[in-house]
């Protein structure tokens, strides 16, 4: 049977460590680190996200700001309200919302965020900076599971990881991270990573994924991986959150793994949700944190 890994209890050890950063940070002299969320529009489950990240960020310490625009705004009025909060020193990090409405273009509005407060990781610096393991912001739901995988101590050095979805704020970030080399200046995981998408035929899935020690998909297609997939003992973490209406017509999140399956042969599995989920979020605090102390830093060198 796997071990499960606890993504819940991680990210609140993680959120007590940051809590006790912040301190020390607040006691040596500068503010508390500042959080501006964006959110464009009314879209409820955005609504909850964003809230949810802002009562974390209140809970160990970080000041966090909203700012509401209605869904009808111009693309130019939101990267001018990113502009202002650019140049504002009492804000360290911005997070831009998406989905964003149709009419604008997320590329754009990412990369209109300096890249030393794109806390999200989204600016085409921050992405190019990554691919080419140097230091860089990284995405946060990427970040979390890189934590899960070193704190749950599984071995990457050497070892096949697959990773199931090529998304490029998700799947194409978690396949960099995990190939990345320990001899550049990043934290390594040196694994040979597979990606598959959409286009790999089952039969293929199947393939790759029985040779990995690491398997790791986000794709939001239910029961994706199948016990049949995973070889005996591997890693499984699992990306995937999809509301649906089980057989007693009760409304609940489930993962990409047929958890009950893939447990009995997998060694270490991430339930959903409690798995990926809270990471995100403890991980958007750490980059927040990590921001403010780089700008804190600048601006010190700047006035000596
Ligand atoms: P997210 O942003 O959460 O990663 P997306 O919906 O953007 O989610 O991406 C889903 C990913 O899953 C895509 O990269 C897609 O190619 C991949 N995918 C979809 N169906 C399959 C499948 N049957 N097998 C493998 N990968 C798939």
């Amino acid at each position: 049977m796997a071990k499960l890994i606890d993504g819940k209890l991680i990210a609140a050890q993680i959120r007590a460590e940051l809590r006790k950063e912040v301190d020390e940070h607040i006691a040596s002299g500068n503010r508390a680190p500042q959080l501006t969320a964006i959110l464009v529009g009314e879209d409820p489950a955005s609504e909850t996200y964003v809230s949810n990240k802002m009562k974390a960020a209140k809970d160990i310490g970080i000041n966090s700001v909203t700012k509401r625009l209605p869904a009808d705004i111009g693309e130019q009025e939101l990267l001018d309200l990113i502009d202002r909060l650019n140049k504002q020193d009492t804000v360290d990090g911005i997070l831009v919302q998406l989905p964003l409405p149709s009419h604008m273009r997320e590329r754009v509005v990412c990369n209109a965020v300096l890249c030393e407060k794109d806390v999200d990781g989204f600016n085409e610096i921050n992405v190019g900076r990554m691919c080419l393991d140097m230091k860089s912001v990284i995405p946060c739901t990427p970040l979390g599971v890189q934590e899960l995988i070193k704190r749950s101590n599984i071995e990457t050095f050497g070892k096949n990881a697959v990773v199931v979805g090529r998304s490029k704020n998700v799947g194409m970030p978690i396949a960099m991270l995990l190939s990345s080399d320990g001899r550049n200046e990043t934290s390594a995981m040196d694994a040979t990573v597979t990606i598959c998408h959409r286009f790999t035929p089952p039969n293929k899935l199947e393939e790759y994924c029985k040779l990995a020690d690491i398997i790791v998909t986000a794709t939001g297609i239910p029961g994706l991986i199948k016990a049949n997939m995973v070889k005996e003992g591997a890693c499984v973490i699992d990306v995937g959150i999809t509301r649906i209406t089980d057989v007693n017509g009760k409304s609940k999140l489930v993962g990409d793994v047929d958890f009950d399956e893939v447990k009995k042969v997998a060694g270490h599995i991430t339930p959903v949700p409690g798995g990926v989920g809270p990471m995100t979020v403890a991980m958007l605090m750490k980059n927040t944190i990590a921001a403010a102390k780089n700008l804190a830093e600048a601006k010190k060198e700047r006035s000596n």
